[in-house]
């Protein structure tokens, strides 16, 4: 009964962290990095994650200083999936009024919301 009892326990915590390892999907960091003041905060040695919510994947993006960091949220600056093989672009306008935002959207040809950015943790 003794090793029936220990089987069992250990049946239980390998059961209890495999799903604690399926409770974390890969990527999934800090918050979106959508403000130019978020962007400048980032220096050589950060990563940010750059999600692609059309096809779900991520990319580490390492940052080399504040000045690379700064030109992937450029206006017009163009972004490529390799997955969806289409390039999207950064935009600092709002979708709906055409005004400047304060916040960065990166969308697809039609304007949708389609990347971004996160904080690698
Ligand atoms: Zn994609």
């Amino acid at each position: 009964m003794k090793t029936l009892k220990s089987i069992l326990t250990a049946t239980f915590a390998v059961l209890a962290l495999s799903s604690a390892a399926f409770a974390l999907p890969p990527g999934k960091g800090g918050p979106e990095i959508t403000t130019k003041a978020q962007f400048a905060e980032l220096k050589g040695g950060d990563k940010v994650t750059l999600v692609c919510k059309m096809c779900d994947s991520h990319t580490v993006v390492d940052i080399k200083d504040t000045a690379s960091a700064m030109k992937l949220c450029e206006e017009g600056s163009k972004i490529h999936c390799p997955t969806c093989k289409k390039d999207y672009k950064v935009t600092w306008g709002n979708p709906k009024s055409g005004g400047p935002t304060t916040t960065m959207t990166i969308v697809d040809e039609n304007g949708k919301p389609c990347m971004a950015y996160i904080k690698a943790s």
